[in-house]
């Protein structure tokens, strides 16, 4: 015997009473490689997936008429007797079966019938049980291809309720409901509970399992609602699952420790003296908080949140500076080449105010000069360095990199948070600036593992943006308002939706739209799209800037950022097609001079409630906090985060315009929760452990230590 303890590793593994849910769904019977992939792309590949998949929708089948009184148009389950089978003359017709009960005849209708197959259900003289839509032709009524047909001693495998799922093109829905059922079956009884016995009880919330099968049998459309005991359970446990990992996550990112960066301010005095305003008291405070955070010996993740034009680059620079007085180095990220070289002019007039050196370093810059960079920034001689993600590539080291701010602009960077903290730079305290007004509750859950400072308030002197919203027929009105206009030096944005060959969708594209303002208004009209070369973009967006183009026709693509503070027109097409935080960008895009500036919503009618009041909103309010909050509530998270860009913010079973209240129960509980057990080693907390995983957040379950 030695005196060694034994060596355990342990490594924090799906537990197994999960591993029938995590199989794949070609695991289930009928289902092989076309169905797994057609159920891929609406549920997902694994079982898990699918039972995590809701209906959207139910088919009632209780209605059982006499066929007399069946009426067109319902779904109707008849006991008929099979007259006869009326095979098609040839391959076009339809093969029908004549059926009858005691008070009228109908047909099933079947194209591309096999006719053993249908000889074989509906034989001559049989009774069956048939259900499917009722349709009235020529006065004769029809069923086409019947959902079902069954004897009539079968009668108790006939779905009353049948769930409907949303579906991709070539997958039938039985196909897929069956899938789920199949899934269903799959789910562990002896699941642990993970919520608290007496909050079940409280809300009057079933078990997950049960919680689960009764949201997968809604009766009638009203069991659909996001507010059904077994939805909100659902709900909960999913936004539980979301607040633990964030948690940890962050605790996780917080252990590694930072470092000290506390400066003695005289660079950012001197950069200071520099402007020709003085800050805001909104820029003042999160300056402060940023400051207290990067003195601390914990690492900073702070969220910088604020309109396109609120003040936030002004903020990251003096930052910048702070950690330059402290004698370490800085980053500054842009999403775009466009961004960073913008980034890069606008402050240099700073940076040379305090003495300092800022370089640029784009997928552009290559060759000697970028040598000449990197070997700089290696020694120290660059200060602070401005670029794109080529900053983070495997080449660029620098000597004391002590912050990097990320400026996201309308993206959700998670993904370059993430290259960023992967660098094993792990002392970098970082700063994100976002131009998306983020709801509370979706930066609770899309940021949730950063701490967030807001400008609200813009920088004085703006003027508001006069807003107008008029209907596609007064296009030509808009255009003659340009021409006066231009005539005087202005310049302006139009923006259509989306660029010609992508959708068949008659919108107005891009292109057309170019050319017939340019045989309307001159030559002085130029294009940016998405599908241009980058450096074509950029070669357009310079004439447009220095006024050799007056009119700038775009796709979405100017959303990303030009600062061009002489364009005082935004004329945006199709205006219903845009989402309110998307218009409210747009039309940031103005209004940045002296002059004053209008935004011209050209919408295409007839009008719908939800865009009617997004136009609305956006006339009333310039408030970027107030649009996205109502933009919650119109849309829904998914379509405002752009749930594939977003890759963290997915939710399956909560609805955060609906879910709310349940977040903020969520979070509060799960605080508790890791207050009293923060390894999750309490018989409750393995229950959580299980949560955790149910709903992939294995990430975070890592970072515990194992019991
Ligand atoms: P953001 O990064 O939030 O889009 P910027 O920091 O680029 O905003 O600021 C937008 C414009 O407003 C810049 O031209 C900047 O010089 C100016 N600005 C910033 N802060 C103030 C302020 N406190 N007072 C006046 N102008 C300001
Ligand atoms: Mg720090």
């Amino acid at each position: 015997m030695t005196g060694h303890a034994p060596l355990i590793i342990v490594v924090n593994m799906r537990p197994s009473i999960l591993f029938p849910l995590f199989a794949e769904t070609r695991t289930l019977p009928g289902i092989g490689p076309r169905l797994e992939k057609l159920i891929a792309q609406v549920a997902g590949k694994r079982l898990v997936d699918l039972i995590f998949d809701l209906p959207t929708g139910v088919i009632d089948r209780s209605y059982r008429p006499k066929l007399i009184a069946a009426e067109a148009g319902r779904i109707a389950t008849v006991l008929v007797n099979v007259l006869d089978n009326l095979p098609p003359r040839d391959r076009r017709q339809p093969y029908r079966v004549r059926c009858s009960d005691d008070t009228a005849t109908i047909e099933l209708v079947f194209f591309h019938a096999h006719a053993d197959y249908l000889n074989k259900t509906l034989p001559a003289g049989a009774k069956r049980l048939i259900s499917g839509r009722i349709e009235r032709f020529n006065n004769r009524l029809q069923m086409p291809h019947p959902d079902y047909v069954v004897p009539p001693e079968q009668d108790s495998e006939l779905p009353l309720h049948e769930p409907v799922y949303a579906l991709t093109e070539g997958l039938p829905g039985k196909s897929l409901a069956k899938a789920v059922r199949g899934a269903l079956e799959k789910v562990p009884p002896a699941l642990p509970e993970w919520q608290e016995p007496f909050h079940l009880k409280a809300q009057g919330w079933s078990p997950f399992a049960e919680a689960l099968r009764k949201a997968h049998t809604p009766a009638h459309e009203a069991e659909l609602a996001p507010t059904t005991p077994e939805r909100l359970r659902l709900a909960y446990d999913e936004l539980l699952a979301n607040q633990l990992a964030l948690i940890l996550i962050r605790a996780h990112m917080r252990a590694a420790k930072g470092r000290v960066l506390k400066g003695d301010g005289h660079l950012k005095t001197k950069a200071l003296g520099a402007l020709a305003f003085a800050l805001t008291e909104a820029q003042e405070q999160a300056l402060a908080e940023i400051e207290t955070d990067m003195a601390s010996s914990a690492r900073m993740l702070r969220l910088l949140q604020g309109d396109v034009g609120a003040g936030k680059t002004v903020v990251a620079m003096l930052a910048l500076l702070g950690a330059v007085e402290a004698g370490a180095q800085g980053a500054l990220m842009a999403p775009t080449e466009i961004l960073a070289r913008q980034h890069m002019a606008a402050l240099q007039p700073m940076a040379e105010a305090a003495g300092v050196r800022m370089a640029l370093l784009t997928g552009r810059e290559r060759g000697p000069q970028r040598e000449a960079t990197l070997a700089a920034l290696a020694k120290c001689e660059i200060d602070i360095l401005v670029g794109t993600h080529a900053l983070f590539s495997e080449d660029v080291a620098f000597r004391d990199l002590g912050l990097a701010v990320v400026d996201e602009q309308h993206r959700f960077g998670v993904h370059q948070r993430l290259t960023l903290q992967g660098k094993g730079e792990k002392m970098v305290d970082v700063l994100v600036m976002t131009a998306t007004p983020i709801p509370r509750t979706l930066a609770l859950t899309a940021y949730g593992d950063m701490d967030v400072s807001r400008l609200h308030s813009r920088p004085p002197g703006r003027k508001p943006v006069e807003t107008r919203v008029l209907p596609s027929e007064r296009l030509g009105e808009v255009v003659e308002h340009l021409r006066k206009a231009i005539a005087t030096g202005a310049r302006a944005y139009w923006v259509c939706p989306l660029v010609a060959e992508s959708e068949k969708i008659d919108l107005a594209a891009a292109e057309e739209r170019a050319v017939e303002l340019k045989t309307a208004l001159g030559p002085k009209v130029g294009l940016v799209h998405g599908k241009m070369k980058p450096a074509e973009r950029d070669a357009a967006m310079a004439k447009f800037k220095n006024g050799e183009l007056a009119i700038l026709v775009a796709t979405t693509v100017i959303e990303v950022g030009v600062d061009v503070p002489e364009a005082t027109i935004m004329v945006v097409e199709h205006a219903e097609r845009f989402g309110l935080a998307q218009l409210h960008q747009l039309r940031g895009r103005v209004g940045r001079g002296a002059k004053k500036s209008s935004c011209l919503l050209v919408y295409q009618p007839p009008l719908g409630e939800t865009a009617k009041a997004r136009l609305k909103t956006l006339r009333e309010t310039d408030d970027g906090f107030v649009i996205a909050e109502e933009d919650l509530r119109l849309r829904g998270p998914g379509e405002l985060l752009g749930t594939r860009q977003s890759g963290q913010v997915e939710f399956r079973m909560a609805d955060l315009a609906a879910h709310g209240e349940l977040l903020a129960a969520a979070r509060d509980d799960a605080k508790l929760i890791l207050s009293r057990d923060p390894d999750l080693k309490s018989p409750r907390g393995e229950a959580l452990r299980v949560l955790l995983y149910l709903f992939g957040r294995d990430e975070a379950v890592r970072y515990l230590r194992a019991g």
